[in-house]
């Protein structure tokens, strides 16, 4: 079907030149692709000794250069792989403790103007049922998602004139509206389209937590082939730049990410890389929150997934999220349920800081239970429910975080990142996930995970850095166990 009028003239409104031009160093965006592919070549077969070195950098918890990840994508050694994956280990636990953060992703409206060639969305892919939710569709699918345990959210959205600020602004706030006593959603993130630095403003002020906008790929002319260039999406600066405007509207946490399967994965991980640090230096050392790395999955109706040209097969995935964790060392890392069991099981050790489980994504079927491939923008993986992905984390000695707090604290942006980066999340972060966890153990749990889960808050309690902070968190979780919710520090 072509487009309506109304749909023609909002496309033409949307992007704003100068919200693009400002960014722009000499005419030119950020991704250097002749910086990118000579870094690459110059480091194709790194000395064990420099591997060494860079990851002892990353120890010490300093972002790497583009030249130092180049060579560790240029390793050719299983044995100095296997460091890596420790180092990725070491890293996350001396950033962010043996936690991990769940969140749950609710798919608002599937109507989307743009044909992204990968996705089931696509304007041409009529064997997609089209639905944006009602406000009460919405808190029908709040209160099936907070039934289980879940606080936070990532919201979805497809591009079109039905989902605009407005609306996505209106929608948090029914999120944020439905509580019934302790469930309810304590922090909402979002995933959509490009917006203008207003349009973010609006979001800013509803109270976002993450605006995420994945970049698909860097790859230029990739990019184009993916996203015809007579839609909105084909604009790929007006993309490359959605996070920079997001940091200047005052949403000051933000998500990057690529589509791994459209282009060579090396290429992609250099440029996360170059967007990280150009958000570093234009925004007073604060780069993005999270970093994700998707791989393309089948979608219904969805020929081009079937036989993508840069599939990344599972041992390569693991590499490329070891790079990633080593060259950010204080950056979130999600890994969702795109991923089989197995692979999850495999690459959350090597630095995942937050997961997504028991997760639908057609638009309106948490409530329903549904599972209904026309409704999906793409098919999931892992099918374990919550309690199951938590239950295994238990056996892993891992706390599950449901905290919102860091944000509802004002604890984002720089704030976040010198914490982060100096790796005082221990006295804060955890606390706060172990006083969340201990919540939906008596909230949500089953006999069996809620007594298991109680033994591995009593051994992280007794980890906690401090006296003072042992009593403290103790008397808190006292007070937990007497039914008061949402404590932290
Ligand atoms: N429409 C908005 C946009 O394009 O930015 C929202 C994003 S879309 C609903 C969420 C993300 O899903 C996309 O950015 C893309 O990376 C990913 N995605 C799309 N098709 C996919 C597929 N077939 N397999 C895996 N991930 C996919
Ligand atoms: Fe639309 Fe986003 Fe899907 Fe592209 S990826 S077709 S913009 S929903």
């Amino acid at each position: 079907m072509g487009l309506t009028g109304t749909e023609r003239r909002w496309i033409d409104s949307v992007v704003r030149q100068d919200e693009i031009d400002r960014y722009l160093r000499d005419g030119r965006d950020f991704v250097d692709e002749g910086l990118i592919w000579d870094e690459l070549e110059r480091n194709g077969d790194p000395a064990d000794s420099r591997i060494r070195e860079i990851m002892a950098k990353s120890l010490e918890l300093e972002r790497l250069d583009p030249s130092e990840t180049a060579a560790l994508l240029g390793c050719r050694d299983p044995g100095l792989w296997e460091e890596m994956y420790s180092a990725g280990l070491r890293i996350k636990q001396k950033v962010y403790g043996r936690r991990i953060v769940f969140f749950a992703p609710l798919y608002i409206s599937n109507f989307c103007v743009n044909n992204c060639a990968y996705c089931g969305f696509r304007r041409e892919n009529n064997a997609v049922t089209r639905k944006s939710l009602s406000d009460e569709e919405i808190r029908a699918e709040v209160r099936a998602l907070t039934a289980r345990g879940h606080k936070r959210l990532i919201m979805v959205y497809g591009e079109h004139p039905s989902s605009g600020a407005d609306f996505i602004a209106h929608t948090l706030k029914v999120v944020y509206g439905t509580k019934h006593g302790g469930d309810e959603i304590r922090r909402a993130n979002i995933n959509a389209a490009p917006l203008c630095i207003d349009d973010l403003r609006k979001l800013s002020e509803v109270g976002i937590g993450t605006f995420q906008v994945f970049q698909e790929t860097y790859h230029p002319a990739t990019y184009g082939k993916v996203h015809p260039p007579d839609t909105l999406k084909g604009n790929m600066r007006w993309r490359l730049y959605a996070l920079h405007r997001a940091m200047e509207a005052g949403v000051d946490d933000v998500g990057i990410g690529a589509l791994f399967g459209l282009f060579d994965p090396r290429f992609e991980v250099m440029a996360l890389l170059l967007h990280t640090i150009d958000l570093e230096e234009r925004f007073g050392g604060v780069g993005p929150h999270t970093i994700s790395f998707p791989r393309l999955e089948p979608a219904v109706n969805t020929p081009f997934v079937e036989n993508p040209d840069h599939l990344v097969d599972d041992g390569d995935f693991k590499k490329l999220v070891t790079v990633l964790r080593l060259s950010v060392p204080y950056t979130g890392m999600i890994l969702t349920a795109r991923e089989p069991e197995k692979v999850r099981r495999d690459v959350i050790p090597v630095g995942i800081t937050q997961l997504d489980a028991g997760s639908n994504i057609g638009v309106g079927c948490y409530a329903t239970g549904e599972k209904r491939d026309e409704k999906a923008q793409f098919q999931l993986s892992d099918n374990r429910s919550l309690e199951q992905v938590i239950s295994y984390l238990v056996e892993q000695g891992m706390i599950t975080s449901f905290c919102t707090a860091g944000y509802r604290c004002g604890r984002t942006g720089h704030y976040f990142m010198d914490v982060a980066k100096s790796g005082k999340v221990h006295t804060l972060c955890m606390p706060n996930a172990i006083l969340t966890f201990a919540e939906y153990l008596d909230d949500y749990a089953s006999d069996e995970t809620r007594e298991k889960g109680w033994e591995l808050i009593r051994e992280e309690l007794s980890r906690l850095p401090g006296e003072d902070l042992r009593e403290r968190v103790a008397h808190l979780l006292e007070r937990v166990e007497e039914g008061e919710r949402d404590l932290y520090l």
